[in-house]
């Protein structure tokens, strides 16, 4: 009833504002909130930065009972746990950081009521003692974050989060579930119901759009120059340099270092020591970039990075967002730039040639990888691009992205390109761009007199 959903609001403001010391909710946080604290199974979809850690904290310190937050981020929640802990709310985590013993004496704490939230990787619920255990706690809620990790559609699908499920199945009273993530498109977000047996679930999506960050594509230009360039424009911010390869990362990194740049590089080549070190010294400032592979970075929780420049184009639209939405986390603007070369889309089919992935998912790979190209070619709104792939529509351009700001000029070139496929295809496809330009050209030279071209 509309009393009783006010009362629960009202609970839920008074911990918004004593613990956390915000004075509202943002957009999504009240709906998927009280929907919890009403029984309702949720997914929240809410673009990164926008808060949806509170979305089920909140309702973890109303329930009764203990609330189970699974999450891929094993360096992250350290921090979040003593985050709620700074604030006087009761958690703990249990993951592989931690020993047997430790992990036995934080479960027994839970059990006796001392943890309200228990956080824990999803590899624990394959060990079929752990979960055995955890389903004798008396769980009122299970948050799952990064949920896309669920779908094999998603880009980041992880097997072990397919052991959610069966675990939920366990339990002696089925808990209310709610699955969290930052990047989903409208077939993702159905996998994840699905595979999570989400009841009548409240859908909440806030919108993915991220008014302070711009979006940019460069193309046909030196790509060091251009990045040298920029750099020396912002020596004062902090940034990412995200880049296809290892080696590539290992390129850029010497060549800022020698510039005198406070550089670090971030890949899966390092040692576990250089990547944490690396990480946490471009957290405290101590580095002002990061170059990276894709390896850095899910839940990087630096709110002041001011740039995300890829170097390379990514494999899809999904992986492009979520890295170059790591800018701008406070709400300040961050530059998303895009340096394409049509090499990228070489290395990006090479990789999904290379994959093990059966042939049907490898077809949807090549889908995305499509849609990632034609956002590098696209002479429309950039933002309204990314919008409309995760299934929003806007009526308006943005008017400040590299699109909108760019006056180019819309040629009719269809007579020239057929002429052009025309020549390859007379040429029966056996030459290379140059012959054929010479061709079309009419050249005399003595290679096509001597093929009689
Ligand atoms: P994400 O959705 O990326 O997980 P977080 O939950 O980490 O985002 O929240 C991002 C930032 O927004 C955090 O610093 C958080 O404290 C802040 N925040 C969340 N909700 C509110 C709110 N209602 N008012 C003000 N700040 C908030
Ligand atoms: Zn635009």
């Amino acid at each position: 009833t509309n009393t009783k959903h006010h009362h629960l609001l009202k609970n839920a403001e008074i911990i918004l504002n004593k613990r956390f010391g915000y004075p509202t909710f943002r957009k999504g946080q009240e709906k998927i909130i009280t929907g919890i604290l009403q029984g309702q199974d949720t997914i929240g979809i809410m673009p990164t930065g926008g808060g949806k850690s509170i979305c089920y904290q909140i309702p973890a310190l109303l329930l009764e009972g203990t609330t189970i937050v699974i999450s891929p981020l094993i360096s992250l929640m350290k921090d979040q746990v003593d985050t709620l802990r700074e604030l006087g709310m009761p958690a703990t985590f249990i993951n592989s950081s931690i020993n047997y013993t430790e992990a036995a004496k934080r479960f027994q704490e839970t059990r006796q009521g001392k943890h309200k939230l228990l956080y824990i990787a999803p590899e624990r619920l394959s060990a079929g003692q752990f979960s055995a255990q955890l389903a004798t706690l008396p769980i009122s809620l299970v948050a799952v974050d990064e949920a896309h990790c669920i779908s094999q559609w998603g880009h980041d699908f992880r097997p072990s989060y397919l052991d959610i499920t069966p675990f939920l199945e366990t339990l002696p009273d089925r808990p209310v579930v709610t699955a969290f993530t930052a990047t989903a498109t409208p077939e993702v977000t159905e996998d994840i119901i699905a595979l999570l047996h989400l009841r009548n679930p409240n859908v909440c999506i806030t919108g993915f759009n991220r008014e302070n960050l711009s979006f940019s594509v460069v193309r046909g230009e030196n790509k060091q120059d251009f990045l040298l360039n920029f750099l020396q424009n912002h020596r004062e911010q902090a940034g990412i340099i995200y880049a296809a390869t290892r080696k590539e990362v290992d390129n850029i990194f010497e060549m800022l270092g020698k510039k005198g740049y406070a550089v670090g590089r971030y890949h899966a080549g390092l040692s576990d020591q250089e990547r944490a070190e690396n990480q946490e010294r471009f957290l405290y400032d101590d580095l002002k970039i990061i170059v990276a592979t894709n390896a850095f970075g899910m839940g990087i929780d630096k709110s002041n990075v001011r740039y995300v420049i890829h170097y390379n184009m990514p494999k899809n639209m999904e992986a492009y967002y979520q890295e170059a939405g790591r800018a701008g986390r406070d709400g300040e603007p961050g530059k998303c730039i895009l340096l394409f070369a049509p090499q990228d889309i070489y290395i990006q089919r090479f990789l999904i040639e290379q994959s093990t992935l059966e042939q049907a998912r490898k077809e949807k790979e090549y889908q995305k990888l499509r849609a990632m190209i034609d956002y590098c070619y696209t002479p429309h709104c950039l933002r309204n691009y990314i919008l409309h792939y995760f299934g929003e529509e806007m009526t308006e351009t943005c008017g400040k992205c590299g699109s909108c700001d760019d006056d180019f000029d819309i040629h009719e070139i269809t007579i020239e390109a057929q002429m052009i496929l025309s020549c390859v295809v007379r040429m029966k496809e056996r030459f290379g761009i140059s012959l054929v330009a010479d061709v079309l050209k009419g050249s005399q030279n003595k290679k096509s007199a001597q093929l009689r071209l």
